[in-house]
């Protein structure tokens, strides 16, 4: 039998984030001193008061099926962080929960696009938008931006990317993976090309809300513009925030009709997620936040560490995060005077003479970058930056 996968199949990339983390985790198996600056994962452990529901909602046997859209009472939780954090109020058919970020992300693309229909995603951009873009059979139209621009597309860029055939834009701020935020003013500018596309629906993706030094208080496209609420939604996660990656808590807030065919999409799929998950997640969302405040703190001071430090290799150029725990300087001078074919070509270098692991800037839509994340201990931080100055010298 010849096996003829699916054309979605034929045309999906896996992960670059998870797949270049295998990379160096496998090559630090082998007993390679690898540093390993490749994947966003908070490097702390998920605080005990989290992990303390998550046993108690087991003791209690919280292990059955759950409404496919979540528990009630986190749903509640997660509306009041709304209430909260971003004077946004929503009713609990408006709201989502999903197994991490990327299902409701891929849950939004599933029940809005069709084929054929364009999305516009500045770059750089989170791996996975344009590979869920594409499994529904839509278009990503790029936005290109530069270093010089702080990787903020303009709204003259906005406008001229807008089409008959724009259905979506995905805005993700603060940015995996460049750390820029847009200013109130800038989300202003860009609300305003908005509001005279009224078909184009909106997606804002703010994982990383928490995760914020510049700009601050943190504000969205919604909170500076309301008018657009009818068409947004928001996509959202416990991951980054509560250092929970692998409990796959994510959530999404918009528009009720949207909300329901996004649970019927999960409703087709995975279900509900997982239940103990979601006790713990509401833990997170409803308790102290100074575990967050610290964790935040944390992120800052390496930061501050590392800039500098890059900041000495001969011809890169970086701008200073205002958030997240990414950086994404420009080696396209290095490329050119060492070179090297590409950003994969001297990411590959990179890992093997200088045993550094770094995602390049190709898998985010820009050529010449690469993406260290910094969410790791500062000790592994000077020691890449070292061994980066070293090899590169
Ligand atoms: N969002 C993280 C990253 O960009 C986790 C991996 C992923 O989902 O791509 O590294």
């Amino acid at each position: 039998m010849s096996l003829q996968l699916s054309q979605a199949a034929q045309t999906v990339s896996p992960s670059f984030t998870f797949a270049l983390n295998a990379k160096a985790n496998a090559l630090k198996a082998e007993g390679k001193d690898i540093i390993n600056l490749t994947i966003g994962e908070p490097d702390f452990d998920t605080p005990p008061h989290i992990k303390a529901a998550a046993i108690k909602a087991i003791q209690d046997g919280k292990t059955k099926y759950t409404a496919i859209d979540g528990i009630s009472s986190l749903k509640e939780a997660i509306i009041e962080k709304f209430e909260r954090d971003n004077r946004l109020s929503y009713q609990k058919n408006q709201i989502l929960v999903s197994c991490g970020g990327k299902q409701a992300i891929y849950n939004y693309c599933r029940a809005i696009l069709n084929p054929g229909d364009e999305v516009i995603i500045p770059a750089p951009y989170w791996v996975s938008y344009p590979e869920i873009v594409k499994l529904t059979g839509a278009i990503p139209v790029i936005i290109p931006t530069s270093i010089e621009q702080h990787y903020k597309m303009t709204p003259e860029q906005l406008a001229t990317a807008i089409s008959s055939k724009t259905k979506l834009i995905i805005i993700n701020s603060p940015s995996n993976p460049s750390g820029m935020i847009y200013t109130t003013e800038e989300l202003k500018k860009l609300a305003e090309i908005l509001l005279s596309h009224p078909d184009v629906l909106i997606m804002l993706d703010d994982m990383y809300e928490s995760i914020v030094w510049n700009h601050t208080p943190f504000n969205n496209m919604l909170m500076v513009c309301p008018e657009l609420t009818d068409r947004t939604i928001i996509t959202h996660g416990v991951s980054k925030t509560y250092a929970m990656t692998g409990w796959r808590i994510g959530y999404a807030a918009g528009p009720a009709s949207i909300i329901q065919a996004m649970t019927n999409m999960q409703s087709q799929s995975t279900a509900n997620p997982c239940s103990i998950s979601q006790h713990a997640a509401e833990a997170a969302l409803r308790g102290d936040q100074t575990c967050v405040r610290e964790m935040v703190a944390a992120f800052k001071e390496r930061h501050d560490i590392l800039i500098p430090l890059l900041k000495t290799i001969p011809e890169i150029s970086i701008m200073p995060s205002d958030g997240t725990f990414y950086t994404f300087p420009d080696f396209s001078s290095v490329i050119a005077s060492h070179g090297f074919k590409n950003d994969l070509d001297l990411a590959s270098f990179l890992l093997e003479k200088a045993e550094v692991a770094i995602i390049p800037g190709s898998a985010f839509g820009v050529k010449g970058a690469l993406r260290l994340s910094f969410a790791t201990h500062q000790k592994n931080l000077i020691n890449a930056a070292d061994r980066l100055c070293e090899a590169l010298r």
